[in-house]
């Protein structure tokens, strides 16, 4: 097998195999960029690596190969004494992982070889610079010691010469620092620093295959939902030199801004430095533009490039380059993350330049991002004016959050772990701190630029970020952060920061809605002259998604108002109308009354105490929805979630006992709570039981809907409702309870002379209707999917317990990339879906299939649902332009 590809031999379709940076890399190559010669290890060889714990047989020899031409090809040899060549050993996995797995520089010098690259190179410090680097990496990565140790000795190295940046130390300051490396090395492994390079390369190579299994490779896929079997590839390449004085440099652009979108020249430079310098935020980068004036060549070939680069890939791409003496080194390039609102943008952009079509353009955003822009954000007219700003740092990754400070991760975590919302400050963020990102609404740091370590993950988990707020500055032992007029934030005060302007403030800043969600509310007009680039964006690409998507998507809601809202975010319908909420409030005594009745007398007055104002919900139901269907689900909870809580009643009745004035209802009220208790209420007297069990109940629903639609229809309405009974397993309960409804509608209908077009159906959300959808489709005109009751009964996961107890530990095995509550577990669950939707249609090729889950509103599951050919999803008002924007790209 083929387990090394030279740069020249891939292409960009071959992350698979090469991972991205790789893949990349080949392609710039193949573009006829400058991209230093050499070649990539697959992932192939890391999965073998990684399955026996020995690199397989094949790859030392074919590295060999590769390794002979690239010396033949630069004319040097690795770690030749008199003019070394050296490389990087890069990891890069198919998706990319930002700082989470190992890189390590300048393999190939040892005590010798250092002397021949000072004498090449005619620079003393630059070839002791790069040494110190080397083994400040290789032990830190491959030998697995403690990085502070390293850095501790440079920075007392500093001190001792009064040095401000590692640049201000002199040749034989480092000659010292090397000395002092080479005994950390030797202290903490018991073995000298390797000098032979060949030996370095192989190690650095183990090392990287090693981390991707590393703790923070596997919570950072976890949580992005990247394969855990995709082994990384390792990138070989010869070095070129970034640090090799003030005509060097390197950097990092955008080739549009990743925060908005908007085009134009984006980046970092750093001179005079090498690779990690930029993105570890170690230095104060200065703008991108500026390298215009320190050397004009370099940057306007660097702008020719990323035309190129932009027009090629046709998207925002990233870029690493380095500058040596005045020549322009491409390291690496990729599709870009960017934030949210820069995709809808640059989606709608690229279709502007014809670079892509509407098809594509839908592909280029996703229903996560929206929800992302839906959030509110700061007041910009009245809340932000007066708040107390204390500093400014660059906007890295756009929201508003509002939470208490807090300088570690430990107590990021710690807090946020206790209900407390947190931002978690730190100079600047390395891998280490992932946890403490993930548990914070929001991050602040005081060092690094747009493309530091904290902005790029920060972007990636959609979480709000300003960094390099430079003129705050955060004290992480006394754990506090002063102000540049002597103010100190303590932990625990509360602070405001805004990822889209970069301002910080003290103190909680109230928060508006988003001027997306403004749009969907129709109080924003896309059309307006002035309106937000981004509203235009997402209203343009939300109509491609109604044009091409065959789901429907419906809301799940149960008043007037939630109807309303869902109708204005494009809802074609209510897909589930709970019943439940009715019940509640003031009306739970009529409830008490119904289950408290001993005659059909006391039960037929509470019923009918209960019908009107069931009767007055559904008119007002319809009227939101006119023209639209509406599905209203008869009762489901168990009846004792509208009583008493038994200890409480039990306490009151035995006090009043105590005191001899024990109250007659109370008493009754008792009896039944104890009657009515359930060891397991979820599989207990529910849903069509509680209809098919309480006499009158579900024909009391029955007839306030027939009678609400006959009163609309009189009043030139368009009433669509559609009668849907909840927790069927069997077909014999549907068909008790449609020869009720068929009775009572068509005593309706007789009465007011109209045809009130009801339809009745039911959900599928027991395993057992599942299994028998062919024999409830004889009886039923609709499916809906109720995936919330199948992933519980399916799993026997209670879905009210199982999230707070065992999930964590069952994600952190790995057991699921994320809950089967939220995203439908379609090798299960979602196989009863398909084979019920198969069977009920086998039986009625009409028949209407829907789901009403939470699943209906999830971006992966849309999908899943449009696969299997349901008609429509159904979910919460504010997850209906996810659904339909999902819903189109599923299509597309
Ligand atoms: C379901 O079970 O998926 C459903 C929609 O019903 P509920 O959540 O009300 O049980
Ligand atoms: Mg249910």
């Amino acid at each position: 097998r083929k387990f090394v590809y030279d740069f020249s031999e891939g292409n960009k379709d071959l992350k698979d195999l090469l991972g991205g940076k790789g893949a990349n890399l080949a392609e710039m190559t193949n573009l006829g960029l400058p991209v230093p010669p050499g070649f990539t290890i697959t992932t192939e060889a890391c999965k073998a690596y990684l399955e026996s714990g020995e690199a397989p047989a094949a790859l030392r020899d074919q590295v060999s190969e590769h390794l002979a031409a690239l010396e033949a090809r630069m004319g040097k040899k690795l770690g030749q004494a008199d003019d070394p060549l050296l490389v990087s050993v890069r990891s890069g996995a198919k998706f990319s992982m930002p700082g989470m797995m190992d890189t390590v520089l300048n393999i190939g010098l040892s005590d010798e070889s250092v002397h021949g690259l000072a004498a090449q190179s005619g620079d003393e410090r630059f070839a002791w610079d790069s040494y110190r680097r080397l083994i400040q990496m290789f032990g830190d990565t491959v030998l697995g010691i403690d990085g502070e140790r390293f850095s501790e000795t440079l920075d007392e190295a500093k001190s001792a010469r009064g040095a401000k940046t590692d640049v201000d130390l002199k040749a034989d300051d480092l000659k010292e620092l090397v000395g002092k490396f080479k005994s950390i090395v030797s202290e903490e492994t018991g073995r000298e620093f390797p000098q032979d390079p060949r030996e370095q390369m192989d190690l650095a190579v183990r090392a990287v295959f090693d981390s991707w299994n590393g703790s923070r490779a596997r919570l950072y896929r976890r949580q992005e939902r990247i394969p855990h079997d995709l082994g990384t590839a390792v990138n070989i390449c010869s070095m070129v030199f970034g640090n090799l004085g003030p005509d060097s440099g390197t950097g990092v652009a955008f080739t549009r801004d990743p925060a908005s979108g908007q085009q134009g020249v984006y980046g970092d430079y750093l001179q005079n430095a090498q690779g990690e310098d930029v993105v570890a935020g170690i230095r104060n980068t200065v703008p991108l533009a500026d390298l215009e004036q320190l050397d004009k060549a370099s940057y306007d070939q660097l702008m020719q490039i990323m035309e190129t680069l932009e027009n090629h890939y046709r998207d925002l791409c990233d870029i690493e380059f380095t500058i040596e003496r005045g020549k322009l080194w491409m390291l690496q390039t990729r599709v870009g993350k960017r934030t949210a609102a820069a995709a809808f943008r640059i989606a709608t952009q690229l279709v502007d330049q014809g670079l892509i079509d509407e098809a594509e353009a839908l592909q280029r955003v996703n229903g996560t991002q929206l929800a992302q822009l839906m959030f509110p954000r700061f007041d910009s007219n009245g809340g932000v004016k007066d708040a107390d700003q204390i500093g400014w740092g660059i906007a890295a990754s756009p929201g508003a959050a509002v939470g208490k400070a807090v300088f570690d991760s430990y107590t990021a975590i710690k807090w946020s772990r206790s209900g407390e919302k947190v931002i978690l400050i730190r100079r600047e963020t390395n891998p280490d701190d992932l946890d403490g990102m993930l548990a914070a609404e929001g991050i602040l740091t005081s060092r690094g630029g747009k493309t530091s370590h904290a902005a790029v993950v920060a972007r990636g988990m959609g979480k709000t970020c300003v960094c390099g707020a430079e003129e705050l500055e955060v004290d992480t032992k006394r754990r506090c952060l002063k102000t540049q007029d002597g103010r100190v934030i303590e932990e625990g005060d509360v602070v405001s920061i805004d990822g889209s302007s970069g301002k910080v403030y003290a103190g909680e800043v109230p928060v508006v809605p988003s001027p997306v969600v403004e749009y969907f509310e129709g109080r924003m007009h896309a059309g307006a002259d002035d309106a937000d680039e981004l509203v235009k964006a997402v209203h343009r690409i939300m109509a491609y998604a109604d044009r091409v998507r065959r789901l429907r998507v419906r809301a799940n809601a149960d008043n007037a108002e939630d109807a309303a809202r869902a109708r204005r975010f494009g809802a074609q319908g209510i897909g589930l109308c709970r019943t439940e909420h009715m019940f509640l409030g003031e009306r739970r005594e009529l409830v008490e009354r119904l289950i408290l009745a001993d005659t059909e007398n006391e039960r037929e007055q509470a019923l009918g105490a209960l019908l009107p104002l069931q009767k007055g919900d559904f008119v007002e139901l319809f009227e939101s929805m006119d023209g639209l269907p509406v599905t209203v689900r008869l009762l489901d909870p168990p009846l004792h979630e509208f009583l008493p809580d038994i200890t409480e009643l039990s306490v009151r009745v035995a006090l009043a006992e105590s005191r001899k004035d024990a109250n007659e209802n109370d008493l009754r009220l008792l009896q039944a709570v104890h009657r009515l208790h359930e060891q397991n209420p979820m599989l207990g007297l529910r849903g069509v039981r509680l209809g098919l069990v309480i006499p009158g109940l579900f024909t009391m629903q029955i007839r306030a809907i027939a009678e609400a639609s006959a009163e609309r229809k009189a009043a030139g309405g368009d009433p669509r409702a559609e009668i849907m009974i909840p927790l069927v397993g069997t077909v014999q309960e549907l068909e008790l309870v449609r020869e009720e409804a068929e009775q009572v509608i068509a005593e309706i209908e007789r009465e007011h002379n109209v045809d009130l077009g009801l339809t009745l159906g039911t959900m599928i959300e027991l395993p057992r209707a599942a299994l028998t959808a062919g024999q409830i489709a004889e009886c039923a005109d609709f499916f809906s999917f109720g995936t919330n009751d199948l992933t519980q009964t399916v799993w026997a996961f209670s879905r009210d317990d199982v999230e707070a107890s065992f999930f964590t530990a069952y994600l952190e095995k790995g057991i699921f990339g994320v809950s089967p509550f939220e995203t439908i577990d379609k090798d299960g669950v979602g196989s009863l879906v398909r084979s019920a939707a198969e069977a009920g249609r086998a039986t009625r090729p009409d028949l209407k299939l829907g789901v009403c889950g939470e699943h209906g509103g999830d971006p992966e599951s849309v999908h899943f649902f449009h696969d299997v050919g349901l008609d429509y999803v159904s979910c919460s008002p504010f997850r209906i332009p996810v659904a339909r924007l999902e819903a189109g790209r599923a299509a597309a």
